[in-house]
């Protein structure tokens, strides 16, 4: 019986869908150090992880029976891809199985700056029962996301499915891509209709100029941020912006600075430089909204994460 070792957990409904197909699966959590011996004495060929677990070239070169490394996600910064694969290993990841999660998360925020939600549930359990009034006067200056434009910094599969939420609530988008010139949308509606978008991406600059939110879809690609002090400079007063992409692609220190200066209203953050252990600053400034990188965990994108890693799985193995 083939077995295969998921070291970062799996869905359920993945666990019993590969022994349905003949396969022995395990979901115990192996600390890194005694992962090669694992593997080695169990005999697993697979091995299914998300970020926690690295698959570095020593494991590799240990581990000589091991068939197929999947990577639950996106990224693949803690597996050695491309000597893996040297190896004759096959390494998959899950790239599309989130998108529409850390979609959603972006507007989780946005809604939540726009009416000061970050705040109010911060202060209301403090002094809501005291300062009823004052708290209702000091949230009452919100406004509508429909009309406003949000701009799209990266405009690939993230970036798209953030496009199509906006089109669905009324906003205008500005997308900006490095490589992609425009792309088609597609919404799909309730009663199963559908309506096609194609968008055009426009220069960085007028994007940034021109949105009242900014949000960013890129990957991480050396040590600059993206948006820095002179690209902030270049925002609308009052704007906006929000990271659920990497953390570093914004100066957090330029961020806190425009935040407090009133440059920038307000911004929503599910990534930050120093991950584990962000900055203490940040995480105290009253205008950021705060999540710990949760953009892609959802039961849904689980779901689908377990499905498609467990096809490509049986695929290699009925080859
Ligand atoms: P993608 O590859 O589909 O899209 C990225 C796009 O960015 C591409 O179209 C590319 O052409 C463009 N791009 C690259 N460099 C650029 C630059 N300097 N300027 C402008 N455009 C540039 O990736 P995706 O699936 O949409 O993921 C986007 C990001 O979201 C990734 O960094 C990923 O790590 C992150 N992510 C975060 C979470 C989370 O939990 N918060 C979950 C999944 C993905």
């Amino acid at each position: 019986m083939i077995k295969i070792l998921a070291n970062d957990g799996i869905s359920k409904s993945a666990i019993d869908y590969l022994q349905q197909n003949g396969f022995y699966i395990s979901t115990t959590h192996h600390h890194q150090d005694d992962l090669i011996n694992v593997i080695n004495k169990e005999e697993y060929k697979v091995l299914l992880v998300r970020s926690a677990t690295k698959v570095r070239k020593e494991l590799i070169d240990l581990c000589p029976k091991l068939e197929i490394i999947g990577r639950g996600g996106v990224g693949t910064d803690n597996i050695d891809v491309e000597y893996a694969k040297e190896k004759g290993i096959n390494v998959f990841n899950t790239p599309a199985a989130s998108s529409l999660s850390v979609a959603e998360l972006v507007f989780s925020h946005l809604f939540g700056l726009v009416r000061f939600l970050f705040d109010s549930n911060r202060k209301m359990p403090l002094s809501g029962d005291v300062e009823f009034k004052k708290l209702k006067k000091s949230y009452s200056i919100g406004s509508e996301l429909k009309g406003k434009t949000l701009g799209i910094i990266g405009f690939g599969r993230i970036g798209q499915e953030v496009a199509k939420i906006a089109i669905g609530i009324g906003m205008n988008i500005l997308a900006h891509d490095k490589y992609i010139k425009n792309a088609e949308v597609e919404l799909k509606f309730f009663n199963d209709e559908k309506k096609s978008f194609n968008i055009k991406t426009e220069n960085l600059n007028k994007v940034l100029a021109n949105s009242d939110f900014l949000t960013l879809h890129i990957p991480k690609i050396g040590d600059q941020p993206i948006i820095s002090a002179d690209e902030i400079g270049m925002m609308k007063t009052g704007a906006g912006i929000i990271n659920t992409s990497r953390g570093g692609l914004i100066d957090e220190t330029a961020l806190m600075f425009s935040l407090d200066k009133g440059k920038l209203s307000y911004a929503g953050l599910d990534v930050f430089n120093n991950e584990p252990n962000p900055s203490t600053h940040l995480l105290m400034h009253d205008r950021i909204s705060l999540t710990p990188h949760i953009g892609a965990a959802t039961l849904e994108a689980q779901e689908r994460i377990g499905k498609e890693l467990s096809d490509k799985i049986i695929a290699h193995f009925k080859k």
